[in-house]
């Protein structure tokens, strides 16, 4: 089990407000994770006695003490012994092959595969919850180098292995190299590659730490930050997480970061979130301070978000942080450019709007201003004056069926949401 479970809305047909049930709060999908519980819903023996089976034998087989022992005696391994169980995601000393007879394997596992274990593992690919999308190396090297400009000494990665794994490899190769990354992640099969002090495995839905109170204490020393070591915390969630639960965890770690803070001033820990841009008027409702980049976030296994130039489809995924915006430099020779009244870089085709007075566009596309709307929208809206809004012009001006997936209401769906913004 992935820790307590979260209240959910689910909208009915019609009705105002939906019916409330209790869901685990790593699997939100019912495909993924069989805990599903009405919040008015009594619960029989035989259920409750169903439900520990399932969590009994959905429980990892190796702890993660067991599985670094294992690491170890791996790594003394000669290469020809060195086998991997593409079936079981695990590493396999000989002893096991007869138990995956049958599997197929990945042979010769080379120190190198072994640094990089997001190349190794398979992505998941879990639709809401646990889709894992990998940096492409040009977003990775880019927030390395940002990171290490800014003076940061020390990164906590939570949800973001492909950057761990970079720090990982870079210190481990270059002498001068002095950055530490612990990585706080629900995906367990990390483990394998991990010392306890190297990765946690952990819930940002609920700020839920698998490894109990030795866990925590690993997480809180990290973020002490010693002989001036500066601290940022960088994740990068499924984005189909609820912002709320989201930030509520992260709240709790940068309570954590403050504890340790002897001096106390009024300070936050740096954060890096990264985020679709549509869900910046959700993040600034919890995070007022935090402001969102221009920088367009790449993928590798994502086929719709690599980094185009015209035609092609662009990443509407961003960096919200709560440094002062004009310190994030922005690569030039990728079209970024400094404005000096907003003081901050942005996309080559965000304009200055003069009433706005600020560079308004969220997708990297030129926006125009509506003088009714009094504000800036994507260019390819228009003003209805049965909406009283902008919208694409062939946009239905009936209320839609069905709840939103984001506040539960019927109405609107989740992309015309106005607890996300007004469109
Ligand atoms: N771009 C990042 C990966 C982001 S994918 C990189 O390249 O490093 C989202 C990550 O969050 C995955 O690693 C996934 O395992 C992790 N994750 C998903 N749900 C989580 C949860 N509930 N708690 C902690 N981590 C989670
Ligand atoms: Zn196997
Ligand atoms: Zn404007
Ligand atoms: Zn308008
Ligand atoms: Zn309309």
């Amino acid at each position: 089990s992935a820790g307590p479970a979260l209240l959910f809305v689910k909208s009915g047909q019609g009705k105002e407000e939906g019916r409330r049930f209790y869901a685990c709060s790593a699997c939100r999908d019912r495909r993924d994770c069989n805990f599903f519980q009405w919040e008015d819903e009594k619960v029989s023996e035989t259920r409750l006695a169903a439900r520990e089976e399932y969590n009994r034998t959905h429980r990892p087989s190796l702890t993660h003490r067991q599985n670094a022992e294992r690491y170890k005696n791996f790594i003394l391994l000669p290469l020809s012994k060195r086998r991997f169980c593409q079936e079981c995601q695990q590493l396999l000393l000989p002893a096991e092959w007869e138990n995956h007879s049958g599997h197929q394997f990945l042979c010769d596992i080379s120190a190198a595969q072994l640094k990089t274990p997001s190349q190794l593992l398979y992505p998941l690919e879990n639709k809401k919850t646990n889709a894992q999308y990998l940096f492409a190396d040009r977003t990775c090297q880019f927030l390395l180098d940002l990171i290490i400009d800014l003076g940061f000494r020390r990164v906590l990665s939570v949800g973001t292995p492909r950057l761990h794994e970079m720090i990982q490899s870079k210190a481990s190769q270059q002498e001068d190299f002095r950055v530490r990354s612990l990585l706080l992640d629900i995906d367990f099969r990390y483990s394998q590659f991990y010392t306890e002090d190297e990765f946690c495995h952990y819930n940002m839905f609920n700020h839920y730490f698998f490894g109990g109170e030795a866990a925590r204490e690993t997480c809180r020393k990290f973020l002490h930050q010693g002989n001036g070591e500066r601290v940022i915390m960088v994740t990068d969630p499924p984005f189909g997480g609820l912002v709320a639960a989201l930030a509520s965890s992260f709240k709790k770690l940068m309570a954590m970061w403050k504890e340790t803070e002897k001096e106390g001033h009024n300070q936050e820990m740096p954060v890096f979130w990264i985020f679709p841009y549509f869900f910046e008027s959700r993040i600034l409702e919890f995070f007022p301070t935090f402001s969102m980049m221009d920088y367009q976030v790449d993928y590798d296994n994502h086929a719709l978000y690599k980094h185009g130039k015209t035609g092609r489809r662009q990443s509407p995924v961003r960096i919200f942080t709560n440094l002062t915006p004009s310190m994030i430099v922005l690569p030039v020779e990728e079209g970024y450019r400094f404005c000096t009244i907003c003081q901050r870089y942005v996309s080559s085709g965000n304009q200055h709007c003069e009433i706005c007075n600020s560079c308004t566009s969220k997708d990297g596309r030129r926006w125009k201003h509506c003088v009714l709307c009094k504000k800036c929208v994507k260019p390819s809206w228009f003003h209805c004056t049965k909406c009283n809004c902008c919208a694409l012009e062939q946009h239905s001006c009936e209320k839609m069926d069905g709840g939103c997936f984001v506040c539960g209401k019927a109405g609107h769906k989740r992309s015309t949401c106005p607890r996300l913004s007004c469109s």
